[in-house]
């Protein structure tokens, strides 16, 4: 047997990383959204079939990548959001790892139509395998929109691993769902199978796209309230006990406009409304929190869901004390009215 050593070619060397960044349809559609979000969009539109497996559409205005670039993108640690190691400390992109496109484009076709506000005409470019096909001028408008074709077809592993198109499909809405909250002043649109799933308007108002992704029931009934402790700042959307779940679906944190996942913060709600709810039922709540990103750590996890913050010890009681509050004080509902 031939055991010497080699370094891998980068095309497989992204093919085996890409496992860390995309490990479902799901995470594909997460950081295609997140760029669009990054590039300043203020419209985008995600499109599915078959749960992502087979096609993923992302869509959006922002600045589109410049024609000199484009090739770049693709490559591992190429990034226009961070030049050095400083910059994390005060990071306010959702991207910044360079990996996303070089992990995606290694597992799947994919299809690049981009133009900047300058250019006269836009780009596209048609990569198999991580591999560019074909490049090509065409008239299009100011942005970016990625098609994902057949995720993991060369990597038969991965492709096993997917679940069915509901499933998969299921994982996409959350993600979709959660990232439109984050950002209330985007419009959001998901088509699943060529029907709309939710649209979000974009005008910034949360209660709306309570409204629009979970349902007006819900955000009927909802207490909103803003509190400041310090350097941090709390906006609240949370349920009355009446509505709660079997599960933490509904539950959001959103820290400096990124989603994220916290037992800390899970915890901190759950403590408020401990007495009010039944055994086995957690409450709905969707947290907006704003303080220097010196405070928190984004880097511990390649997915950036989980994050580490410095002032764990005044955040916890902090929030179960302003919920407590909230819940208690029963009439601060807000009227609210929908046009439809
Ligand atoms: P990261 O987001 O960590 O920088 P990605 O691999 O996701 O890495 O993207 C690489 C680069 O491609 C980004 O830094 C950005 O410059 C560019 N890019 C990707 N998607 C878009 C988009 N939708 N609009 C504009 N630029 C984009
Ligand atoms: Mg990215």
């Amino acid at each position: 047997m031939n055991n010497r050593i080699i370094k891998l070619d980068p095309l497989t060397a992204n093919k085996i990383a890409a496992g860390e960044v995309v490990d479902r349809p799901a995470s594909v559609v997460k950081e295609l959204v997140e760029n669009a979000i990054d590039a300043q969009a203020t419209s985008i539109v995600v499109e599915i079939r078959e749960g992502g497996k087979t096609f993923i559409r992302v869509t959006d205005n922002g600045s589109g990548i410049d024609e000199t670039d484009i090739e770049l993108a693709f490559e591992r640690h190429a990034t226009s959001k961070l030049r050095n190691i400083e910059d994390l400390n005060t990071i306010l992109s959702l991207g910044f790892r360079g990996e996303a496109l070089a992990s995606i484009s290694s597992v799947s076709q994919i299809e690049l139509v981009t133009k900047t506000e300058t250019s006269d005409s836009g780009i596209v470019l048609e990569l198999h395998s991580g591999k560019i096909i074909s490049r090509n001028r065409i008239g299009t408008t100011k942005g970016t929109t990625f098609v994902i074709k057949n995720l993991f077809y060369n990597t038969p592993a991965r492709l096993k691993f997917m679940k069915s198109s509901s499933t998969e499909a299921a994982y996409i809405n959350d993600v979709v769902s959660r990232l439109a909250m984050a950002h209330p002043n985007i419009a959001v649109r998901f088509i699943n199978n060529e029907s709309i799933i939710f649209s979000t308007s974009g005008s910034g108002n949360v209660i709306h796209n309570i409204a629009s992704i979970y349902g007006k029931e819900l955000a009927k009934n909802i207490y909103h309230f803003k509190k400041e402790h310090g350097e941090i700042s709390l906006e609240a959307f949370v349920a009355k006990p009446s509505f709660h779940r079997g599960n933490r679906q509904l539950q959001s944190f959103f820290i400096n406009g990124r989603y994220i996942k916290s037992l800390l913060l899970q915890n901190s709600v759950e403590e408020a409304y401990r007495t009010l709810l039944p055994i086995n039922k957690y409450p709905i709540c969707f947290l907006y929190l704003t303080m220097s990103p010196e405070l928190i750590d984004v880097n511990i996890h390649p997915t950036k869901l989980e994050i580490k913050f410095s002032n764990d010890e005044i955040l916890k009681p902090f929030i179960t004390r302003c919920i407590k509050e909230a819940l208690y004080r029963q009439n601060l509902i807000p009227e609210v009215s929908f046009e439809t």
